[in-house]
């Protein structure tokens, strides 16, 4: 398939038809929705980055008054998005999602794994919850984890991530479980106009057909560096889910951790993750002493496992 770009399409003998006007539906961000629903189980619904899809939900789900319980240590500029919308009534507290959630929430927000302290949430206990549950699954991609089978009402993911995995798109989806959901959210994109532009829904049909392949190999390498980071005597401590190709670890400190990430010469000193190169990046620069200030978030790309290794092993042998 092709993009298609058209932002009108004619009206036939008089009447619209499936696509008429690109807010409301495009073949290419259909197409992807499609595919992306395959691999989830559900129906998805795309928006124009992770962000605005998490936004778009909440706006869906929640009312003024309502509390959002959410994964302690998940993304932060999740956390940042729920304050934004405090002051039209939306309450958060956060909470350890390897345990079951408060009694008193109104929406469950977990995320498989945490971002950047990878821990896994209890998804028995959040399902046998009232409340609805979503599953931000960026980190563990559907290769690794279909959060609907396990109870999830929504899947979130920052596809700018793995599903996109080369840096060049920015794009977010939401994974419905029911159809009814679907069509409720896919009517409040339109309305409120947080729409997906086709050319980032085209790159994400392209990178899903390479994402099992990816993922897989992403996993292997980040299992074998979490092995040699663990003996390294500069490194303090490994967080690893076992899947995925996140891994965080910790310095002695923010100047070690400086040092070790301007010292890079393969791995690329950025944000972002889930791309075929690999980066990383100390994460006290944006979160502050929520995080420790020595914590090194690393997305393991393509590159040769030794490659990375040597690269890793220089660095921190500077610090
Ligand atoms: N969820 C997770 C787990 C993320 O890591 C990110 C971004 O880093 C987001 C959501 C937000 O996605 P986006 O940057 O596409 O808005």
């Amino acid at each position: 398939m092709t993009v298609d770009r058209s932002t009108i399409w004619p009206y036939r003998d008089g009447e619209a038809g499936e696509f008429y006007y690109q807010r409301y539906a495009h073949p290419t961000g259909l197409a992807a929705e499609r595919a992306l629903g395959a691999l989830e189980g559900g129906r998805a619904l795309l928006f124009p980055s992770g962000t605005g899809a998490a936004t778009a939900l909440v706006l869906m789900l929640c009312k003024p008054g309502d509390m959002i319980a959410l994964a302690e240590g998940a993304y932060f500029g999740t956390r940042v998005m729920f304050d934004a919308l405090g002051r039209w009534g939306l309450g958060v507290r956060e909470f350890d999602q390897t345990g079951a959630p408060p009694d008193d929430a109104d929406v469950v927000w977990l995320e498989a794994p945490s971002n950047p302290f990878l821990t896994v949430p209890d998804l028995d206990a959040a399902a046998g919850h009232p409340a609805q549950v979503v599953v931000d699954a960026t980190a563990a991609t559907p290769i690794h984890l279909r959060p609907l089978e396990h109870g999830a009402d929504f899947v979130l993911h920052s596809a700018t991530k793995y599903l996109g995995g080369h840096d060049d798109a920015l794009l977010g989806a939401v994974v419905c479980k029911r159809e009814d959901d679907a069509r409720r959210l896919d009517e409040l994109r339109a309305h409120t106009g947080i729409v997906a532009a086709p050319d980032p829904a085209y790159l994400l049909l392209r990178g899903l057909k390479t994402l099992e392949l990816r993922v897989t190999r992403q996993t292997e390498g980040a299992r074998e560096l979490v092995r040699r980071l663990d003996e390294h005597p500069k490194v303090t401590n490994v967080r690893y889910p076992g899947f995925g190709g996140l891994i965080s670890f910790d310095v002695a400190d923010a100047d070690a951790a400086r040092v070790v990430e301007t010292s890079l010469r393969v791995i690329t000193n950025a944000t972002s993750l889930g791309g075929v190169d690999s980066v990383l990046e100390s994460r006290a620069r944006w979160e502050g002493d929520r995080v420790p200030a020595g914590l090194l978030r690393l997305s393991v790309g393509l590159e040769s496992v030794d490659a990375l290794w040597h690269d890793l092993e220089q660095a921190l042998e500077k610090a």
